[in-house]
């Protein structure tokens, strides 16, 4: 049965609200629903009247829609109180500390205490080692979740610096890398210099250029040498019995053999 209502307008408002209830239920959160600030006296009554029909098909709605609780079949359902223990058991998940972590200092005694459950070892302590006021003062559970929340993100905001740090390092070194390898691609082979250098060494006008260019020739031919996969073993120590053999010397003159490459 709808109330009576003194004015239009009030009416107005009312029956757009309860026509609409269902929307409405699905976007209001659960704080703001709970003491109903958001309207006006007048709803909240109606909606806290455990004798309101109105009221109970709002908080039906609002479980279900709204708060994920499932439909109960049986008449009697109070879903205002399904939401509130819901709530409660939430909150007590979100607030619980497990007791291996939990063992405050006592600001009274300035020792370990646990005030909110029984610890065995606190309970039989006859070493005097734990708090046995019969009034503790110490960090809440909130306290310490706070302040265990607040330096996780403190280290975890330091490690994400660190990483940044070593990912514009890692940009830094790539950029190089890259570099070197361009680089190193448009380098051509050593052989590209020899013909140069053999018409220096032979047409340069001053002897001096001449013989520099016959050393660095050299120099290229055997670097050149190096270039390909088959090559003289610098290494190389010639078999002891084979005396008569000069190779030890190794090919690193290449005059007599040098149009052989080429
Ligand atoms: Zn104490």
């Amino acid at each position: 049965m709808n109330p009576q209502f003194e004015t239009i307008s009030a009416a107005n408002s009312y029956f757009a609200f309860k026509d609409n209830i269902s929307n409405v239920a699905s976007f209001l959160k659960l704080d703001t629903v709970i003491d109903f600030t958001v309207l006006s006296k007048f709803y909240n009554n109606i909606l806290n009247n455990p004798k309101s029909s109105f009221g109970k098909h709002f908080w039906k709605k609002f479980a279900i829609q709204n708060q994920n609780i499932k439909k109960f079949k049986g008449k009697t359902i109070n879903y205002k109180f399904k939401i509130v223990l819901k709530r409660v058991k939430e909150m007590k998940r979100i607030t619980s500390v497990s007791k291996w972590y939990f063992e405050p200092n006592c600001e009274k005694c300035n020792k370990r205490c646990c005030p909110d459950e029984i610890l065995p070892w606190q309970l039989n302590d006859n070493g005097n080692h734990y708090c046995n006021c019969e009034f503790v003062k110490c960090i809440t559970k909130r306290d310490f979740l706070a302040s265990k929340y607040k330096n996780k993100i403190k280290k975890l905001n330091r490690r994400r610096e660190y990483l940044i740090k070593q990912l514009d390092e890692n940009y830094i070194k790539t950029d190089d890398a890259f570099r070197q390898k361009e680089e190193f691609d448009n380098m051509p082979s050593f052989k590209s210099l020899i013909p140069i250098l053999k018409n220096l060494k032979k047409n340069a006008r001053y002897k001096s250029t001449r013989s520099q260019s016959q050393r660095l020739y050299l120099e290229v031919k055997r670097l050149y040498q190096q270039e390909n996969n088959e090559r003289p073993n610098m290494n190389y120590k010639a078999p002891p019995d084979n005396k008569d053999d000069d190779d030890l010397g190794l090919n690193l003159n290449f005059s007599d053999t040098e149009d052989d490459y080429f």
